[in-house]
């Protein structure tokens, strides 16, 4: 992972890239976003640029062995640490702690990428507290989190903080394009519609290793919603609500999965010649949207526009 396999996040990239040029390296960050945004992403692509053998003026150049083994998660001078069981364990905390006094093995820094730092809990974050205070010269830490506000104010105010935003459409889609390989092109435009603008989401979706995917959930979801059967009807609920909470928020991932269920009523419509029913649908649909907008109870709302569909349909 290098910053050009990055999808948006072009100032922070230039800000961090700026730093190292001017010999201003930070040795502890907090990149804050929303989850799936790829924050961990740039935070390996940071430890390559500052550990890379040949790097260029913006970039690591990807093919050396820093690079490599970094890629493949061996490098010995760059460390993530991820939550078990929910929270960040204290004894993964202190390991980091004895560990990073020491100099980089063979790299130029070592650095600790602490994933969903918002779960260090309090025995964790104060063990760490004492090393941001005093990091030592050839280590950078970064903590990656929602938001710096889930952190103690005294980790905070000891790192540089770097807010991350959610790449634009155009970003995405050129990003997925880039990275998808030639026979890919239908993919890439599932990828790009079902991902909710999240690149970690629309490259699992290119992998085929989305669970929505896998499970061919829409397909499911199609059958349950034209079989004019009750029962379907609860099971097409039930579809519609877990592959909404994929999305995360509830109303607004109902509303991008009922743009879905449009789109393939569409297409059915005109692979059928003017199926009639896709006026009807899309219709219901429309007004179960507004619906949601205006705060009307999901459940009650989706139950309405899967019955509807099934008795007009
Ligand atoms: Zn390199």
């Amino acid at each position: 992972m290098i910053f050009s396999d990055i999808i948006g996040h072009a100032a922070a990239r230039k800000s961090l890239c700026d730093a190292v040029k001017r010999n201003r390296i930070s040795n502890a960050y907090i990149f804050c976003g929303q989850p799936g945004i790829g924050r961990t992403s740039l935070a390996m692509a940071y430890a390559a640029y500052l550990n890379c053998n040949s790097r260029r003026s913006d970039d690591a150049c990807g093919v050396c062995s820093s690079c490599l083994k970094i890629a493949s998660g061996g490098h010995p001078d760059v460390v993530v640490l991820k939550p078990e069981r929910a929270v960040i364990r204290i004894d993964d905390v202190r390991e980091m702690i004895r560990d990073c006094v020491y100099p980089p093995f063979e790299g130029n820094w070592k650095v600790y990428i602490i994933d969903d730092a918002d779960r260090l809990g309090e025995g964790a974050a104060n063990a760490m507290l004492k090393t941001l205070e005093e990091t030592p010269a050839r280590a950078v830490f970064i903590l990656i989190a929602g938001s710096a506000a889930k952190l103690l104010p005294t980790i905070v105010s000891r790192c540089q903080i770097v807010k991350l935003i959610m790449p634009s459409s155009d970003e995405l889609l050129a990003g997925l394009q880039r990275n998808a390989a030639s026979t890919d092109v239908s993919r890439v435009d599932e990828a790009y519609r079902l991902s909710g603008g999240l690149p970690s989401k629309a490259f699992k979706i290119l992998r085929g290793e989305d669970l929505l995917i896998k499970k061919d959930l829409w397909g499911e979801l199609m059958e349950h919603i034209l079989s004019r059967n009750p029962l379907r009807a609860l099971r097409a609920v039930e579809c519609i609500q877990i592959m909404a909470m994929e999305y995360g928020d509830r109303a607004e991932g109902i509303i991008g999965v009922l743009d879905e269920v449009c789109r393939r009523i569409i297409h059915k419509a005109i692979e059928n010649a003017g199926w009639s029913p896709a006026a009807i649908a899309i219709s219901l649909a429309e007004e179960a949207k507004a619906a949601l907008r205006l705060n009307a109870n999901p459940q009650l709302t989706l139950e309405s526009f899967i019955i509807q569909l099934q008795l007009r349909g």
